[in-house]
């Protein structure tokens, strides 16, 4: 069946309201049963034991994504990967950014570890091809790579039980693709471990994962540490920046990373954090992560591999001729195809200030453009993004200085008029929630996410693997929202 006959305004099939009650009876228990789970809102930043967690926001059925698309946005990731694997003297140029920050120019490990997610949406155009897009590359502390396992197995699971009620023939086993992201990236940092403790490290040495305060994903990161502990032997602590700051130090002889009280050895620091500003404080957080850096642990990311996931670095490999000079010995056809993946992106400075002081090329065609466009500044974690008619008052608001920090990209233009059924948990007062609606239909947008891991440096791929998939669905008439904030679920992919 060829992409386009795929009807995506007719998905998914109606429900009576006893189907839509069987499947979200079936669904939320699962979930609940299989740790497909956040901890209730409210848990404090101190992390105390906890008592109860709700089941994570979800979707009823799996999101249709055409099954080549689907099948070449797997392959292409591990020409990405190579890329970020590749672009050393790119990064060199990022790396002498933050390194006059340092006080120290010594760097003990060469290794660079990446847990990856590539990010796409199917793209719709009103003339010409149909495809999936990517939206991003992200490089650090990427998330739902458990839960995205749990929540494909639910599908699965629903399918079995119910059949779906015979309600589309596009429901059946082989159109749900298995997804072991757990396994896949847990050998991702624990490839990490071996390289560590092969290098001469404490083979009782373990990995820091690098956590929020106040964190409620907590699940998602717990499944990676059983798994690094049950089949790889592996043992982890969990700590804050802020418990860093007095609990981390650097062996001045060894370079060796120790964590206090018990004076542990880290082998692989793994940052699920680090990645907003208010993560930093003070100076004390940024001489904290540069300690970490410094020492002789393998961080997943180095900062210069955190560095090269941001939208720049996007918008610069999409540039002509850029790309191939990141995948030497890369057919044409497949430098071709993973271009193709990438929408038109370009700086606000582009093009500098003319000798008459009128604004950048760059920043004038975005005011002309801004229909078609979202801005993006070089931050992570969403909320941060401008779109269409937001973009002619931001502009003029943007001191001058700060464009370069921005780019603007091509809006992909999503299917129309896909519907979802999106469950998330309510009060959790039974006596009190009386009539609550739990389960909503919207029209929504899905973005699909694809893993995979990378241990490399010196110019070298160590290792790499690609390792599972993950979908996000939201509610159309919000632009954007992380899964753990607005409203938007956890989804597996349908192939169709
Ligand atoms: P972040 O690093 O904050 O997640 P993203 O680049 O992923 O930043 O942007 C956040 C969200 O904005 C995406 O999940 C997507 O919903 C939307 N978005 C980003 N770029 C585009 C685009 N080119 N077209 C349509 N939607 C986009
Ligand atoms: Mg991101
Ligand atoms: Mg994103």
């Amino acid at each position: 069946m060829s992409p386009s006959s795929f009807d995506f305004a007719s998905w998914p099939p109606a429900l009576t309201p006893e189907q839509q009650a069987i499947l979200v009876q079936k669904a939320t228990t699962r979930a609940l049963a299989t740790g497909l789970l956040y901890l209730p809102p409210g848990y404090p930043p101190d992390s105390p034991p906890p008592q109860a967690a709700i089941h994570a926001p979800l979707s009823l059925f799996p999101a249709p994504f055409p099954r080549e698309s689907f099948e070449q946005a797997q392959d292409e990731i591990m020409g990405a990967e190579k890329g970020v694997g590749r672009v050393d003297d790119f990064i060199g140029q990022l790396w002498r950014g933050w390194k006059a920050m340092r006080d120290s120019g010594k760097i003990s490990q060469h290794l660079h570890l990446g847990l990856f997610r590539s990010d796409y949406l199917y793209h719709i155009p009103e003339t010409g091809d149909t495809s999936l897009k990517q939206v991003e590359f992200n490089t650090i502390s990427v998330s739902f790579g458990c839960l995205s396992q749990r929540i494909a197995e639910l599908h699965r699971h629903l399918l079995l039980a119910t059949s779906y009620f015979e309600l589309s023939p596009y429901l059946k086993p082989d159109n749900l693709p298995k997804n072991d992201t757990i396994a896949g990236l847990a050998k991702g940092l624990a490839a990490g471990h071996v390289a560590y403790v092969s290098s001469g490290g404490s083979p009782s040495s373990m990995i820091l994962f690098v956590v929020q305060p106040g964190e409620r994903n907590v699940f998602d990161q717990r499944w990676l540490e059983y798994e690094l502990l049950e089949t790889h032997g592996i043992h982890s602590i969990r700590q804050t920046f802020e418990d860093l700051l007095t609990s981390s130090s650097v062996d001045a002889s060894s370079s060796i990373l120790l964590i206090s009280p018990s004076g542990v050895e880290i082998s692989v620091v793994y940052y699920r954090s680090g990645y907003m500003p208010n993560e930093y404080p003070s100076q004390e957080y940024y001489d904290t992560r540069f300690r970490l850096e410094e020492s002789r642990a393998i961080k997943c990311p180095t900062i210069a591999l955190q560095l090269a996931g941001g939208k720049k670095v996007q918008e610069v490999l999409g540039k002509p001729g850029v790309v191939e000079r990141f995948l030497p010995g890369v057919p044409q056809a497949r430098v071709n195809d993973l271009r193709n993946m990438f929408m038109d992106m370009w700086g606000l400075d582009e093009g500098g200030v003319s000798s008459t002081g009128d604004e950048p090329a760059g920043t004038r065609k975005a005011r002309e453009e801004h229909p078609t466009l979202v801005l993006k500044p070089q931050r992570e974690g969403g909320g941060n993004n401008v779109y269409k008619d937001d973009i002619p008052a931001f502009l003029g608001s943007l001191p001058a200085h700060e464009r370069e920090a921005w780019i603007a990209m091509r809006l992909i233009e999503v299917p129309k008029k896909v519907g979802g059924w999106l469950v998330r948990a309510g009060n959790l007062d039974y006596a009190s929630a009386g009539g609550e609606e739990r389960a909503v239909q919207a029209e929504v947008v899905s973005e699909l996410g694809i893993f995979g891991w990378s241990l490399f440096g010196g110019g070298e791929v160590e290792k790499e693997d690609e390792v599972g998939w993950l979908v996000r669905t939201k509610g159309k008439d919000s632009n954007e929202g992380g899964v753990a904030t607005g409203f938007s679920v956890l989804d597996s992919v349908l192939m169709v």
